[in-house]
């Protein structure tokens, strides 16, 4: 049964076809079995077949050597159960025949099969040695086994300081969460390599715990351990959420001092250009851009027409899209969305709608539901309130909250309270819990001085359990991040920064600025709530940047909700009477203050 493959398949190139048996064992005097070079240019099952019925028939003196070759062609081959059913014949496999089939099982999503196999090599095979481990953690995926092959690893004494099988480790931890655990081995390994700081920063990164992802990189650095690539990104990409420009330009600088050793490719390039838009430096992520020049990917060229949008910047975001089909780069889905965006923050409402409909026609990219809640927003924000619930009304998906979102902030923007309560009507049912939305309603309310509404939204909440996320605003001067929430006086410096707000509100008096109270929500007097308004987080911190930075020099503010209306309006005057650039990031973009004037154009 073993032999008739022989004859259906093309021989090996060994031997002619007119020839029965064209494979025959090798004779004695001949150096190398002719199967090792045969199995060498291996291509399919059938020829494996074929060199294992002739093993078995006329078995060489190499017999045990060539089932090794065969067992591990057929799992580079991925013809894992084949090579099962070989490993499954040789008495009493080496310790490196399991390791070959562990790790076949592992890289080809048979899990189970490689842990049982442990489990036989355990029971009844020989001791499994340093290679066992990093394969066997690879096809781990529970927390109590992965605690007992880690107890196994610090009973072989040669494992527990061996280097891959403590990364294994590491990275086995990180896999399924737990970074404790894996901070635990990575602190007790006598040698970490760049591997394994890397594999821990890209844990914390993913885990979104940006600052411990920061202080691991400044332990790499004092451990005097050079980075990679992989590693800066991940370094740039912490940089960004957490707006920290100053360690994101030393990351820059290192990069620049290094290029002979680190390959400064598209990835990071892109994590470098998308450190500088969200730390608010757009004009760096564009020289970034620009330097990167042939080394562009689609991916790059989508960072940046999305940077720009965020920033305002919608034509030259449309300028750079012409370039990208100039270049020859197929624009995808997320470039879409990068321009839908861009016209939706500088208000070009007919060269959006362009886009949309172009991008199915023109490009093949079916529009899926973000792309519909970007034409929602788009149409919204510019007052054409109407088409915007029809679109919502017609899309071919089920509206999700984040298209009633935007929708929401729309009536908010154009005080359409009556809308407002049907979109509203939506997004309990869709969002019950998010916390943004019953604010907004109860600000549109506010707005229309419908105080017995706005009560009503408030004790909806409270009787839910749902709590309003405080404002909560940042400044960073001199490497220090000072943090501020509304009302605050817990900075030690509160004093001179109300001070200095009494004197804005005087000057802004004077510039004929009346504050826009209808942002505040509680039902109290006018006076109360003129001098709530002055203490916005925002307010404080842009206070805060006032007294504590040069004169002439930009102010730059983080936000983490969507800033205020009256909190803009003020800061646009502030830039003109102070002379400053304010850039502020909010929940949804950047705006650029400058002489009076923000460069959102009022669509936020
Ligand atoms: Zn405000
Ligand atoms: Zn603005």
């Amino acid at each position: 049964m073993l032999t008739v493959a022989s004859r259906i398949n093309p021989p090996l190139s060994l031997a002619p076809t007119e020839i029965p048996h064209p494979i025959l064992p090798c004779k004695s005097h001949e150096p190398q079995s002719p199967f090792l070079s045969l199995l060498q240019n291996c291509e399919n099952l059938n020829q494996l077949k074929q060199i294992h019925a002739h093993i078995i028939k006329n078995p060489p003196p190499n017999t045990r050597i060539l089932l090794n070759k065969l067992i591990q062609t057929s799992c580079s081959l991925t013809h894992i159960d084949f090579a099962r059913k070989v490993f499954d014949q040789i008495p009493e496999p080496t310790v490196f025949l399991y390791n070959t089939m562990i790790r076949a099982y592992a890289s080809n999503n048979s899990r189970k099969e490689g842990i049982l196999l442990y489990l036989e090599l355990l029971h009844k095979g020989p001791n499994p040695d340093d290679f066992t481990f990093p394969f066997l953690l690879k096809a781990c995926e529970s927390l109590s086994l992965g605690k007992q092959i880690h107890g196994q690893i610090l009973k072989t004494s040669v494992s527990s300081s061996d280097v891959y099988s403590q990364t294994s480790l590491v990275t086995f931890y990180l896999g399924i969460g737990e970074l404790e655990l894996a901070r635990k081995v990575f602190n007790k390994m006598p040698e970490r390599n760049v591997v394994s700081w890397t594999a821990m920063t890209t844990g914390y990164v993913q885990a979104k715990r940006f600052d411990e992802a920061l202080g691991l990189f400044h332990e790499m650095q004092v451990g005097e351990v050079e980075p990679n690539g992989v590693t800066l990104v991940n370094v740039l990409c912490a940089c960004a959420h957490l707006g920290a420009v100053e360690m994101g330009k030393w990351v820059h600088g290192y990069i620049d001092r290094n290029m002979n050793r680190i390959d400064f490719n598209a990835a990071l390039g892109t994590a470098l250009l998308d450190m500088y838009v969200k730390c608010g430096y757009i004009k760096k992520a564009l020289r970034v851009f620009e330097d990167m020049d042939d080394k562009r990917s689609a991916f790059m060229w989508n960072a940046m027409i999305g940077g720009l949008a965020i920033h305002g910047l919608g034509e030259k975001a449309l300028e750079l899209f012409s370039l990208m089909l100039a270049s020859d780069l197929k624009p995808d889905d997320i470039t879409f969305i990068g321009l839908l965006c861009a016209c939706t923050h500088s208000g070009l409402v007919d060269k959006g709608k362009e886009y949309f409909y172009a991008m199915e026609i023109d490009y093949g990219i079916v529009p899926s539901i973000k792309h519909y809640g970007c034409l929602v927003d788009l149409l919204g924000r510019s007052g054409h309130l109407n088409e915007a619930y029809k679109t919502v009304k017609k899309m071919p998906m089920k509206p999700n909250g984040a298209v009633w979102g935007a929708l929401l902030n729309a009536c908010h923007a154009h005080s359409n309270v009556e809308l407002a309560e049907i979109v509203m009507e939506h997004l309990i049912e869709l969002e019950p819990l998010n916390d943004g939305n019953y604010v907004l309603m109860s600000n549109i309310y506010a707005a229309s001085c419908r105080w017995d509404d706005v009560a009503k939204v408030r004790r909806f909440m409270k009787d839910r359990g749902i709590e309003k996320t405080p404002g909560c605003s940042s400044i960073e001067v001199n490497n220090v991040v000072h943090e501020f929430m509304v009302g605050d006086a817990l900075h030690p410096q509160s004093k001179e920064i109300y001070s200095v707000l009494e004197d804005v509100a005087a000057r802004l008096r004077e510039e004929g600025y009346i504050p826009r109270t209808s942002f505040v929500l509680q039902n109290i007097d006018e006076e109360e709530r003129e001098s709530a308004l002055c203490h916005h987080s925002e307010k404080l911190a842009i206070a805060f940047g006032l007294i504590s930075t040069s004169p002439g020099s930009t102010i730059r503010v983080v936000k983490n909700l969507r800033a205020c209306g009256d909190c803009h309006e003020a800061t646009k005057l502030i830039s003109k009477i102070y002379d400053r650039e304010i850039i502020v990031r909010d929940r949804n973009r950047f705006h650029h203050f400058k002489d009076g004037t923000c460069s959102c154009r009022d669509f936020w």
